[in-house]
């Protein structure tokens, strides 16, 4: 009987694995692959992430394996209005740090991996989790497929780290998609692309968006996102990541030397939800809880910090006799306190996208009031809880103009 069964060894998996081992308790960690697979990916960690890293003790291989630091974004309209937006400098924001950092998932997927082991927790390669048992309506483990064999594990919580087609949400719950967010994404790296080199660029097209993220000299991870209305099933995912991102304003020429280099990967449609994020003995973290969009690059920073929730709210029951399922609900308080306010603030930028006209109004205005855009920064950078915006009244002001260019 484990203690604690985490179900993906993604970040959030790792981050709640490494956490809960640090407090004594016996951890198992599973992944259906031999190692962290190649995740579709931007690639870019909000500065929100740094304190996180440093708390679970793996920010210093991070920076020792090469992660660039990222001062902000830069967002070009398609009427090619330009908007420089950094993160804030200290201020009440006392000393946090003020930048991000690009990475390669597969540097930084190791690494976190890595930082488990090492604070022993046991890591078990090729299971499939394909269920979780159940006695009495509670989760008491899971079951799944091990070097050919049907295997059961027992664990007092388990705990669903297991991406977006997440198994465990679906046994807990199901899993909802977004009312009208159906996007799809192409990612690929490309070499001898212009770029800045130490913030992030956005281009803003109709409904659609391309990111540049300098990940390491002369490489660019190139994300693209579009309806999935826009998307043609093709052979050649190259060919139309870099056609479909040159029809954006100010980027044709910057990709026009561009050179693929590895696969380019697709993933869609990105928006869903757990409909429960709790049950008796089980819960969830990571992109199993819900994923919405990878504008404002939040993925990896809500995976690590819904492990750390997970922890803080778990631990007292796991210390005691049981699991005990009013703990669990505060989980869920907890997640959607800390998420959902994000969440309403990418929506709103959302309709932005949606509607070129409102994105030209929202740059241009942010762009007279640097005040502004410092604070929503702090926002995006998750350096500071985005309801905390609610007393600029900004929110209620861009919800009355969404619905003037609707
Ligand atoms: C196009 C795109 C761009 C993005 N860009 C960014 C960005 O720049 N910055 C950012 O912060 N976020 C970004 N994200 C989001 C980010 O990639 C995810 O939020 C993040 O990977 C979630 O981490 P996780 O640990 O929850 O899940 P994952 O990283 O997906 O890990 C899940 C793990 O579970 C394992 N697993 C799955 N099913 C099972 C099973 N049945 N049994 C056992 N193991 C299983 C998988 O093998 C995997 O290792 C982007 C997302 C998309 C789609």
């Amino acid at each position: 009987m484990w203690d604690v069964v985490v179900v993906g060894a993604g970040p959030a998996g790792c981050a709640a694995a490494t956490l809960f081992a640090r407090e004594g308790l016996r951890v198992l960690l599973l992944d259906k692959s031999a190692a962290p697979p190649p995740k579709v990916c931007g690639e870019y960690l909000s500065p929100g992430c740094l304190p996180i890293l440093e708390r679970i003790g793996a920010l210093k291989s991070v920076w020792d394996a090469g992660a660039r630091p990222l001062y902000g974004m830069t967002i070009h309209t398609a009427a090619g209005r330009t908007l420089q937006a950094h993160y804030p400098h200290g201020g009440n924001l006392g000393d946090l740090p003020v930048h991000g950092l690009a990475i390669r998932r597969s540097v930084l997927d190791p690494i976190l991996l890595d930082v488990a082991v090492k604070h022993g927790v046991e890591f078990e390669p090729n299971f499939q989790v394909s269920d979780l048992m159940w006695e009495d309506g509670w989760v008491v483990g899971v079951r799944g497929r091990h070097r050919g064999r049907v295997t059961a594990l027992p664990g007092r919580l388990t705990v669903g780290a297991d991406g977006r087609n997440s198994v465990v949400a679906r046994r807990i719950g199901s899993v909802m998609r977004h009312r009208w967010l159906d996007k799809v994404a192409l990612v690929g790296y490309v070499t001898s692309a212009e770029r800045a080199e130490d913030v992030g660029e956005i281009f803003l097209g109709h409904d659609r968006y391309c990111i540049l993220n300098p990940i390491a000299p002369d490489l660019t991870n190139v994300g693209l996102v579009i309806t999935r209305r826009d998307f043609t099933p093709t052979t050649d995912a190259s060919r139309l990541l870099l056609d479909t991102a040159a029809t954006l304003s100010g980027l044709g020429d910057r990709l026009a030397h561009a050179r693929p280099t590895g696969p380019v990967r697709c993933l869609g449609p990105l928006a869903h939800r757990g409909s429960r994020l709790v049950a008796p003995g089980a819960l969830l973290v990571g992109d199993a809880a819900g994923f919405l969009d990878p504008f404002t690059g939040e993925g990896i920073y809500a995976g690590l910090r819904s492990g750390e929730i997970a922890v803080q709210c778990a631990l007292p029951a796991l210390r005691g006799r049981d699991v005990a399922h009013p703990d669990l609900h505060a989980y869920a308080a907890a997640w959607r306190r800390e998420f959902l306010p994000k969440w309403r603030l990418c929506t709103l930028f959302q309709h932005a996208i949606r509607r070129p006209p409102l994105a030209e109004w929202l740059v241009a205005r942010l762009g007279r009031r640097p005040h502004l855009t410092t604070i929503l920064m702090a926002a995006v950078g998750d350096l500071m809880p985005a309801h905390d915006l609610t007393p600029l009244r900004l929110l209620p002001r861009l919800l009355t103009r969404a619905r003037t260019f609707a």
